[in-house]
């Protein structure tokens, strides 16, 4: 018998630190499943297929081979064999990303990875539908959310920090036009399961923020 612990939220409510974190300490697999549609987007990005053309990205999907491997316990995301681990944090990818993701080929396309992934052991696994979608029967299911302009702003100093040139202004724009597209999306759209606990961590240090999930994922897996 395996756990399952699902995480879904808007962009920069922390999912992955946060998810990282509480998985490193109840000796939980994690599995960052934004990484998979990111290198979906890497590749429309790379390979400057239009993004905003529903066709050209579906008939790319068979080009595209996508793999997690995790090295030290870490998750590397594979691309068509090579590592885009790196790649696929650039600001511009995140963009594409948002797009392809509402595609529901490219959601279909990755349905079956997600759900093997989780398969084999105690995972914690964070997304925008895995609660509603991808394991509608976790054992616990959170709803990681913060206000727009606390998430902007943890998003933006995570940019700066590496090295990226952005301003505020434009994270924060970013940040509510990608959580409309989320929400908005005709397939699985971005919202807290009905059994959700929906967690909202504005204002919170990260150690606030990672007692409160210990203690939700505590009480419902007891
Ligand atoms: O979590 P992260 O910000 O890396 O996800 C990147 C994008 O991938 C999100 O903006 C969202 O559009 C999409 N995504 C999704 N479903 C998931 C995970 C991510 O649609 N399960």
């Amino acid at each position: 018998m395996s756990y399952k612990v699902a995480i879904d939220g808007p962009s920069g409510a922390g999912k992955s630190t946060l998810s990282r974190a509480v998985a490193k300490k109840l000796g939980f697999i994690y599995i960052d499943t934004g990484a998979l549609y990111r290198a979906i987007g890497l590749y429309v990005y790379r390979n400057g297929i239009d993004a905003d053309s529903e066709k050209a990205v579906a008939s790319s999907l068979s080009d595209i081979n996508i793999d997690i491997k995790f090295v030290d316990g870490t998750q590397r995301v594979f691309l068509n064999g090579g590592d885009v681990s790196d790649d696929i944090r650039i600001h511009a990818v995140s963009d594409y990303t948002s797009k392809v993701s509402a595609y529901p080929a490219v959601r279909a396309f990755l349905l079956d990875t997600q759900r093997r992934l989780a398969e084999s052991d105690n995972v914690i696994m964070d997304g925008r539908d895995i609660g509603t979608v991808v394991l509608p029967d976790a054992d616990v299911k959170i709803f990681l959310t913060a206000s727009a302009e606390d998430r902007a702003e943890r998003r933006y100093k995570e940019l700066v920090e590496k090295g990226q040139n952005v301003d505020y202004d434009t994270v924060l724009h970013d940040v509510i036009e990608r959580d409309d597209r989320d929400m908005n999306r005709a397939v699985a759209p971005l919202r807290a399961a009905a059994d959700a606990v929906v967690a909202d961590t504005t204002g919170f240090e990260l150690e606030q923020s990672q007692r409160l999930l210990m203690d939700i994922i505590r009480e419902r897996l007891q």
